[in-house]
């Protein structure tokens, strides 16, 4: 969906320099035509299997990416309260609502049952039993997120299936863990599920996890347990180096689909960062460039407070100029921010990159805006939905006024 066409790069059919223009920079802009795509490759991938597709927001939880998604049926998979709030605030179907996470509060349980939501992936025993104790009168949906003991290959901060991990309950413990949860009067633990990690590029680790949780499931109903749905989490990768390639959708179920199918469960999948990931652009301007002893230094208007995945994750973003030139050098690419840690690339061949020119960061559209903050007081970016030719911005950049919203001296 992004592209050069005359030697300008196109979002669809849109000419990025335009936005960057009317919109200002630094400035997130998001593909509908990429995301909508994504989904249907996911959908298609498991055919005739019932499914339910739950986007996890908080990959990229901006309300008109929420609604898009929603607009094409998908359900979502939610962190907390404040994703509940922006799902439904979005249009999003509270029947096809997960909640994940190993510290939901009571406000936030109570909030998602009065919701209506369709179950809770509970992280452990002390969890089931306050959802047991707010669901009074009810029979609230429970899925046990278990940990199948399996290593996702990706960045340690990323990686949660193994058991020094916090997530989840031991695979080993967990017929014992259903039985207590069938002696609670508020529940229904008619769910299972699991998620090993993020932006796992081999779908062996994955296809493995599920393999086993469907032996345990076999277990659990042989020990009378009814179960009637399968979550597989999510964890899809994305390309991010040009010499990786995303792992395709139908790799990770196809090898699954006979088993999926005779273990007669409703699948849900809880896709974040492969759906929106590849999607999302950062618009930035060249502020200066900067020679050192030993360096050749681009400063960019966006910052690490804009996306904070290279100093967090030490990702890798390949940067593109907006006007395609033959001028390269080797650069770090660096914003304003006062901290080493404030780079987007180091010793990258770049093109393109003088003073006052503009340059788009790739492959945001997954843990870019949603983990930005105001460090240094800086104004979050604006954020812009391309779709077709037509082109909207979906959240205004922040002012000087919203960044002391709430404070008193
Ligand atoms: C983060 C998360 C996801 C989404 O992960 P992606 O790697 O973005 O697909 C899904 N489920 C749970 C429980 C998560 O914590």
């Amino acid at each position: 969906m992004f592209r050069y066409h005359d030697g300008r790069l196109l979002c669809e059919s849109v000419d990025l320099r335009q936005i960057a223009e009317v919109a200002g920079t630094p400035c997130y802009v998001y593909s509908a035509g990429s995301i909508r795509d994504r989904y249907r490759e996911y959908d298609f991938a498991f055919r005739d299997l019932p499914h339910t597709i739950c986007y996890a927001a908080k990959a990229n939880s901006t309300l008109a990416v929420l609604h898009l998604l929603a607009e094409l049926g998908s359900g979502f998979d939610i962190v907390s309260g404040g994703e509940l709030y922006r799902v439904l605030k979005a249009g999003g179907d509270p029947s096809k609502i997960v909640f994940s996470g190993v510290g939901k509060t009571a406000a936030e349980i109570e909030f998602a049952i009065e919701s209506g939501i369709h179950s809770f992936n509970c992280e452990s025993e002390a969890e089931l039993e306050i959802i047991d104790g707010l669901g009074a009168g009810r029979k609230v949906n429970v899925a046990i997120r278990v940990n199948p003991d399996v290593n996702a290959a990706t960045h340690p901060y990323i990686s949660t299936g193994l058991t020094a991990h916090k997530f989840g309950i031991d695979i080993r413990r967990a017929e014992h863990i259903y039985a207590h949860a069938a002696r609670l009067p508020n529940l229904r633990a008619v769910g299972i599920s699991c998620h090993i990690g993020s932006q796992m590029l081999d779908t062996a680790p994955m296809v493995e996890a599920a393999r086993k949780i469907l032996a345990l499931v076999e277990r659990l109903r042989a020990a009378g347990h009814q179960l009637r749905y399968m979550d597989l989490g999510g964890g899809l990768g994305i390309a991010y180096r040009p010499e990786e390639s995303s792992p395709q959708i139908f790799r990770f179920v196809e090898p699954l689909y006979d088993e999926l199918l005779a273990g007669g469960l409703e699948i849900f999948v809880e896709p974040g960062r492969s759906i929106v990931g590849a999607a999302g652009m950062l618009l930035t301007r060249v502020l200066y460039r900067k020679h050192t002893p030993s360096k050749e230094f681009v400063i960019v208007d966006a910052a690490m407070n804009d996306l904070i995945r290279p100093a967090l994750y030490g990702s890798h973003h390949e940067i593109l100029p907006l006007e395609q030139s033959e001028e390269v050098s080797v650069v770090d690419v660096v914003g304003p921010v006062c901290e080493t840690g404030d780079f987007f690339a180091r010793d990258r061949e770049l093109a393109g990159a003088r003073t006052g020119s503009l340059l788009a960061v790739a492959a945001v559209g997954a843990y870019g805006f949603a983990q930005s903050s105001n460090y240094n007081s800086r104004p979050r970016a604006a954020e812009v939905l391309v779709d077709g030719d037509h082109w909207r911005v979906v959240r205004e950049r922040e002012t000087f006024e919203d960044l002391t919203r709430g404070e008193r001296v």
